[in-house]
């Protein structure tokens, strides 16, 4: 046997007072750095279906249905494409994403890295197209406050929301009916332009 060198023995001093250098990890997390960017979590109260995160996701891993029949959006995120570069999280308006501490991925079955998170849509009164989530709506309304009350498509959800109205579902409005209705940006602009200036 080999005499040890000094600094080895310095080492298996070090080791027999300080502890060993690895960790018991799957048993035990592995610290990790404060920045480090690991899994993405969604906070699926917070996250409004605005799709503003998949506007800008790199690598395909998130997509978004809108379900006419049902009056849904999913937003869907496939974590096995992800590749950890933190645009969505950047992109969120609500802070619904957020890249936690952790980094350990590994599941059974690949539908395990599947997360959905399901919306209810409003649509145009007058075409039919969509608007965008309810949520998404409620949230752009408390951005702007008071202005919310100059655009019908944000007040009307709103004092819906707060049952200061009943939805009439007849259409039967008391006044310009055409303009206090949910309308998609081209059907407002056509209502004003036709009811308001005769074009
Ligand atoms: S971290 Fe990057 S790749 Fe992953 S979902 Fe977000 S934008 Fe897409
Ligand atoms: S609120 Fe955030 S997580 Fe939800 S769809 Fe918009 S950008 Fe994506």
């Amino acid at each position: 046997m080999k005499t040890p060198k000094i600094r080895e023995l310095g080492e298996a001093i070090r080791a027999l007072v300080g502890g060993p250098y690895t960790t018991k990890y799957p048993y035990e997390q592995t610290p990790m750095a404060k920045e480090f960017r690991g899994i993405l979590k969604c906070d699926s109260e917070k996250c409004m279906g605005c799709g503003a995160c998949i506007e800008v996701c790199p690598a395909d891993s998130r997509k978004l249905e809108d379900d006419k029949k049902k009056e849904t959006r999913k937003i869907i995120y496939y974590s096995d494409k992800c590749i950890f570069c933190g645009q969505c999280e950047a992109a969120c308006p609500s802070e619904a994403l957020k890249h936690i501490n952790e980094f350990d991925l590994a599941n059974v079955t690949r539908d395990d890295y599947t997360e959905v998170v399901e919306k209810a849509l409003v649509f145009c009164e007058k075409c039919g197209k969509t608007i965008s989530t309810k949520q998404h709506l409620l949230w752009i309304a408390d951005k702007v406050g008071e202005l919310a009350y100059s655009n019908p498509t944000l007040w009307i959800p709103l004092t819906r929301e707060l049952n200061i109205v009943e939805h009439d579902k007849t259409n039967a409005y008391p006044y310009r009916s055409g303009h206090i209705v949910m309308l998609c940006p081209d059907c407002r602009r056509e209502t004003w332009l036709h009811e308001t200036w005769g074009y």
